[in-house]
């Protein structure tokens, strides 16, 4: 073959005209295209069924990987990881058995990262491009299924199916040929950085009133469970009295007003009110009494989360206060939003160990393993099974299409 051609190697005998030029022109869905570079003869051929594992990384790895890629500074101590991890993660992307979805607990973070674009892309890319419904949905999802068997009077069925929350379209086959958007969100990262300092700062206080107290983890874990309802009215009291009294000079803050959970959480449960046929002067009231429910603790995000403070008080209280930084508010969003539904997560140290310790343990239930750079051998062996278990089909059809070994 000389010149250039659509399709690709590796070139096999053409049943039409019997040269050596049937290449892959392209890949999608669960189809592989192959075409004839001399005739056109076309052919289309089924790829095998996938059942791909999904593994959320924290913005750590991903700038790790980052910077394997781009030869950047790796972090001490963690050279061979970071090289073994980027191998073994890309090989499972390629053989078709795993995908590293992003989230906007990821794009949050990407904006402040020093090269936003580029680090967007590498997961886009790098990790098979599955996105998951944002978090705040995700809590919200769960909050209306608890909000059905209220109103309804029946026991909560809440589903943590992955398909609840990612693309069905996961299970699809890579293209082979990847077109990414740049997108530049960097004119968001001043205002993320101050609601993190915000966040912060508000966390640091609860910090200090913790040890002041000498706040036990059942104590915590109690009053983060009874001031779930309160905290939800008291947002809803804030978003009511911004609305009604707009400030005139910046139409942007109502803007942003209509755009809060608290909100759209009263509107997803005023429609269900309505469904009910409950009238709409009585919607108000059903809703309180929705928030101060004995059983809002169940909702998996909010047990979660609470059980994940709780663990967080005990350890400022025994002196690690340095535990409580800008990262904690993300990386339990993360946990307690996606562990549910994942089937891995590699988070902060940290919080990794939070999960080991008693009652979370015992007492939290979710789908993901958890893993961390407490055990970095440990995430390596996954990700090796993993590896090892590619069917052969798969293996095969991956190693023609995307060039590995
Ligand atoms: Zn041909």
């Amino acid at each position: 073959m000389s010149g250039f051609t659509w399709e690709r190697e590796p070139f096999t005998r053409c049943s039409k005209c019997g040269h050596t030029t049937m290449g892959i022109l392209s890949v999608g869905g669960h189809l592989l295209t192959k075409r004839c570079a001399n005739c056109r003869n076309t052919m289309q051929i089924p790829l095998p069924e996938l059942d791909k594992k999904a593994i959320y990384l924290d913005q750590f790895m991903f700038s790790m990987i980052y910077n394997v890629k781009n030869e950047g500074n790796l972090p001490k101590g963690h050279e061979a990881f970071a090289k073994e991890v980027y191998a073994l993660l890309r090989r499972c992307v390629l053989l078709q058995q795993v995908f590293l979805p992003h989230s906007d607990i990821h794009h949050d973070e990407t904006t402040v990262f020093h090269s936003p674009i580029d680090l967007r892309g590498l997961y886009e890319f790098f990790g098979g491009d599955v996105s998951l419904m944002d978090s705040r949905d995700v809590e919200l999802l769960q909050d209306i299924q608890f909000a059905k068997a209220f109103f309804d009077d029946k026991e909560p069925d809440v589903s943590l199916g992955l398909d609840e929350i990612a693309d069905s379209r996961r299970n699809e086959w890579l293209p082979d040929m990847h077109v990414g958007v740049r997108a530049d969100y960097s004119q968001f990262a001043d205002h993320i950085r101050s609601v993190r300092g915000e966040v912060h700062d508000a966390l640091k206080h609860l910090a200090d009133t913790w040890i002041e107290k000498k706040a036990t983890f059942e104590g915590v874990l109690e009053s983060e469970s009874s001031a779930i309802g309160p905290t939800k009215e008291q947002a809803f009291a804030k978003w009511f009295e911004e609305v009604s009294n707009p400030d005139p000079s910046d139409p942007m803050a109502l803007f942003e007003s209509s755009g809060r959970p608290i909100f759209r959480e009263y509107q997803e449960l005023c429609h269900l009110l309505e469904d009910r046929g409950v009238e709409e002067d009585q919607h108000l009231v059903a809703i309180m009494k929705f928030w101060n429910w004995e059983r809002q603790r169940e909702i998996p995000h909010q047990k979660i989360s609470s059980y994940l403070f709780a663990a967080v008080a005990r350890r400022v209280v025994m002196g690690e206060k340095k535990i409580v930084d800008r990262g904690l508010v993300n990386d339990v969003r993360t946990i307690s939003t996606y562990a549910p539904y994942l089937d891995a997560l590699f988070v902060d140290k940290r919080c990794a160990a939070l999960l080991k310790e008693d009652p979370l343990r015992t007492e939290l239930e979710y789908k993901a393993r958890i893993f961390s750079l407490n055990d970095p051998d440990e995430f390596l062996g996954y990700l090796r099974e993993i590896e090892g278990g590619t069917p052969d089909e798969t293996r095969e059809y991956a190693a023609m299409i995307y060039g590995i070994d």
